[in-house]
């Protein structure tokens, strides 16, 4: 019986896996159908090869840009102590004589006791809730690498972040002084699949939705976290399409994650909420369906044939139209650009 369901399991699964390749090979099929009708001879039928096919259909991203993170957290049940232009969080009933207080509540918490003196300010939860709110800078640094079928794309990707907090504020008192992290920088690295949507479509320009779901990990300058914490962003990719296989890239998103610090010698976990806006540009790049003409001296613009294969031009930078129609890509002729501008012409 075991023996059959296994079987059975194993049929099942080269099913789906069959499914899924012979989708790849409608798309790969239909795109042919459509891109690049090319030149293409009388006689016998000259096949592109099936492997390039598939290639092309991936897009290879780089971008990057800035980021501004909020930071908001509430600390029920805590006074805050003001001792020596430092500030400390205590969640002890009676905050008279030595407590046990926390700094660096943010990233990595420390414990000690301290004694109170005179001089020092509480701010007890009778009369106030403790909450902080302030913000950091973000510079992204992203990886990503999608599938597109039709107007739907599916990938995954890295983000390297170089990110820095300074100061947040007590959301109740000017008076206190900020409270200082010790946080100069930290590198979070975020970990994410995607999925994407192509909505609009005009002239040279594309505008697709995109949503990730990802880690990230918050560095070694967050030690209070264990662990990594979820994340989505939902963003639109603006792309201005140079040629068939290149394109610039805007790219608003916003971020939505958060994350939990625990007290040392406590248990108590502190909540943070850290979205972050970010706003990046860049370029996007597919591997060419068809390799590039081998021969030095060949001077043919469009896709062509030698000998039974078919090439692309090897005249055309990457950002220029690779199949061009006639004047596409130089619009303007030789003796009205550059220094001939300033000729006379008759
Ligand atoms: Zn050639």
């Amino acid at each position: 019986m075991n023996r059959y369901l296994t079987d059975q399991a194993k049929f099942m699964g080269w099913r789906v896996i069959m499914s899924i390749l012979m989708l790849i090979g409608l798309t790969c099929y239909a795109n042919a159908q459509q891109q690049n009708p090319g030149f293409q001879p009388d006689g016998p039928k000259i096949k592109r090869s099936f492997l390039r096919k598939v290639m092309t259909n991936f897009s290879l991203t780089l971008t990057t840009g800035y980021g501004r993170t909020l930071y908001k957290h509430d600390l029920p049940g805590f006074s805050l102590i003001e001792k020596g232009g430092q500030l400390y969080i205590t969640n002890e009933s009676a905050v008279s004589g030595s407590v046990q207080a926390y700094q660096n509540w943010l990233n990595a918490p420390v414990s000690q006791t301290i004694t109170l003196g005179p001089q020092d300010q509480v701010v007890g939860t009778d009369s106030v809730s403790l909450a902080f709110r302030g913000s950091g800078g973000n510079i992204p640094l992203n990886f990503m690498i999608h599938y597109n079928i039709g107007n739907v794309r599916l990938g995954a990707g890295a983000t390297f972040d170089l990110h820095s907090v300074k100061k947040l504020r007590p959301s109740f008192s000017k008076d206190l002084g900020f409270y200082e992290t010790n946080l100069k920088s930290s590198l979070l690295k975020r970990y994410y699949i995607m999925g994407g949507y192509t909505f609009l479509v005009y002239r040279n320009f594309s505008h697709a939705a995109e949503i990730k779901f990802g880690t990230v990990n918050y560095g070694n300058n967050f030690s209070g976290i264990s662990g990594k914490g979820p994340f989505v962003d939902i963003g639109v990719s603006i792309e201005r399409h140079l040629s068939e296989y290149f394109r610039v890239i805007l790219k608003p998103s916003v971020e939505f994650k958060g994350f939990k610090v625990t007290l040392p010698d406590n248990g108590f976990e502190i909540k943070h909420k850290s979205p972050t806006s970010f706003m990046q540009f860049g370029v996007s790049y597919n591997i060419p369906e068809l390799p590039r003409c081998p021969i030095k001296a060949c001077h043919i613009q469009i896709n062509h044939v030698h000998g039974g294969k078919e090439y692309r031009s090897r005249r055309h930078p990457i950002y220029k139209k690779q199949n061009p129609k006639y004047g596409e890509n130089y619009p303007k002729l030789l003796k009205y650009t550059g220094k001939n501008k300033r000729k006379l012409h008759y």
